[in-house]
């Protein structure tokens, strides 16, 4: 019988992980089909109950149901309930396992971007979504000391830092309203700037003026593409990456998860490409009703 792996999500018809995912299954003569699931929140709970029955192997969870879904699922991970949203669902016979594959993404990702510097310790961190939780809890977990967060609603920011209140003791985690000037001066004092807000997705606009950037800063913004935030960045001289690497690991540590093998990593990485060469540039599920534009490369 062939297996179902479904990624829930609203939107999800432009999403990058089907691609990606069906093209491993296959390639490891796993019998499966990866769906995309279009459901809105209301339809959410429905949704997650059906994944209980064998035909599925689990799902890929993405925008805007991350920390929605937590409650729905009968265990999380330590990655899941430190963060408090999911990313990826697997099956133990009727009971349904949350996990976060977005902290070993971002690992990933925060490695590349630092090389063979010193791991720094100071953080400016822009949104407070499902993404941004898993960017806060990997650099709480590397051993941060100054974590700035910025989101255009500041309760969601405050939820968020309150969310990791014990986690985060040892250390100063606060949030800010945003204002230009304040994300300014906090960017002025820090080594990291992590854009984990959907500016930029559907529009080649940046969530900050380029005037605040500057050739010391590591930058790295979530979103799959070469965005205005990253291109303002790298022609200051700054050191850039973007959230393919993130993508690409969130997903093979999804598909080891939901099936017990290795991912083939290149293939996947190759389907990725492919799919930017078409001119996708979300890299997880589009806000909601806004139309996926081109890269502008
Ligand atoms: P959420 O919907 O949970 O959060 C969206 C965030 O973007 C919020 O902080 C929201 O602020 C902010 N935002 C959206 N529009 C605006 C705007 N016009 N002005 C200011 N702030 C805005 O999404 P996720 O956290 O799941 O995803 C965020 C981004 O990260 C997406 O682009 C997604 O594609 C990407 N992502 C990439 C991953 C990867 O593997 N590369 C993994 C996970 C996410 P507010 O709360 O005020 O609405």
């Amino acid at each position: 019988m062939t297996k179902r792996v479904v990624l829930i999500g609203h939107p999800v018809a432009h999403s990058l992980s089907g691609a990606m995912q069906q093209a491993a299954f296959d390639e490891l003569g796993i019998d499966a089909r990866y769906e995309l699931w279009d459901r809105a929140p209301i339809e959410l709970a429905d949704a997650v109950a059906g994944l209980r029955s064998d035909d599925f192997l689990g799902a890929n969870v993405t925008i805007p149901h991350k920390e929605r879904v937590v409650p729905m699922v009968d265990r999380l991970t330590e990655e899941a309930s430190s963060t408090g949203a999911v990313n990826t669902i697997t099956r133990e016979g009727k009971r349904l396992i949350g996990h976060n594959t977005d902290v070993a993404g971002f690992k990933v990702a925060l490695d590349r971007l630092v090389g063979r510097q010193k791991m720094p310790k100071q953080a400016v961190v822009l949104g407070a979504g499902g993404g941004a939780r898993a960017v806060v809890f990997g650099l709480i977990r590397e051993g941060f000391q100054r974590v700035i967060v910025f989101n255009r609603h500041l309760h969601r920011a405050e939820g968020l830092v309150k969310h990791f209140g014990r986690a985060a003791a040892h250390m100063e985690l606060r949030a800010m309203p945003w204002h230009e000037s304040i994300i300014e001066s906090e960017i002025a004092k820090t080594k990291i700037l992590v854009n984990a807000t959907s500016i930029g997705l559907t529009a080649d606009v940046s969530p900050v003026s380029p005037e605040v950037l500057n050739d010391e800063l590591l930058v790295f913004d979530l979103i799959y593409a070469r965005t205005r935030l990253l291109r303002d960045a790298d022609a200051v001289g700054a050191t850039t990456l973007d959230g393919e690497l993130m993508l690409l690991h969130q997903g093979a540590a999804a598909f080891t998860l939901w099936t017990g093998q290795p991912a083939p990593l290149e293939l996947m990485q190759g389907k990725l490409a492919e799919a930017r060469a078409g001119g996708l540039r979300s890299a997880e599920g589009e806000p909601t009703g806004e139309p996926v534009v081109a890269a502008a490369e």
